[in-house]
């Protein structure tokens, strides 16, 4: 995607603060953090988002996750991680170059990640189950 500015910063045709590097993933800062140690880990290669991208390489980034917060952790050091991961505008994706959020957390640092939990009735949880089983 010659457009996509990620492309761009995963291929290091666009300089970036790069925390992690192998062959498939570049990990970098947010440049607007929700909290002090904010990154992101982005694919080198295009994806739209989650539906988009490969399972194996899915897999992957999970690993790469997983080695980036056990190293943070104590870096930085924060009491917790958000990892968060938005898929389409109604949700928070504003980049469509699949990316993973990786969230460090502090004790009352009001983030604002959180939701308010609500109630699973009856009709939605019937409605939902019956629907997500045919479809999957
Ligand atoms: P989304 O809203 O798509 O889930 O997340 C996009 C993220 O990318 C946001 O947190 C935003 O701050 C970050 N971002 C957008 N453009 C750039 C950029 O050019 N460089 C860096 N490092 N982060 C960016
Ligand atoms: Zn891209």
């Amino acid at each position: 995607m010659s457009d996509c500015i990620f492309c761009k910063i995963a291929n290091g045709e666009i300089p970036s603060s790069t925390l992690y590097e192998d062959e498939n993933f570049r990990v970098i800062l947010d440049l607007g953090p929700a909290t002090k140690g904010h990154a992101l880990i982005l694919p080198k290669a295009h994806y739209a988002d989650l539906t988009d991208i490969p399972d194996e390489l899915a897999g992957k980034a999970v690993s790469v996750a997983k080695k980036v917060v056990k190293a943070m952790i104590p870096a930085l050091p924060c009491d917790g991680y958000n990892v968060v991961q938005n898929n389409g505008p109604a949700a928070g994706q504003t980049v469509f170059h699949y990316h993973v959020h990786l969230i460090p957390r502090y004790e009352n640092d009001h983030a604002g990640i959180l939701w308010k939990p609500g109630t699973l009735s009856d009709e939605d949880r019937e409605e939902i189950l019956k629907k997500a089983s045919a479809a999957l």
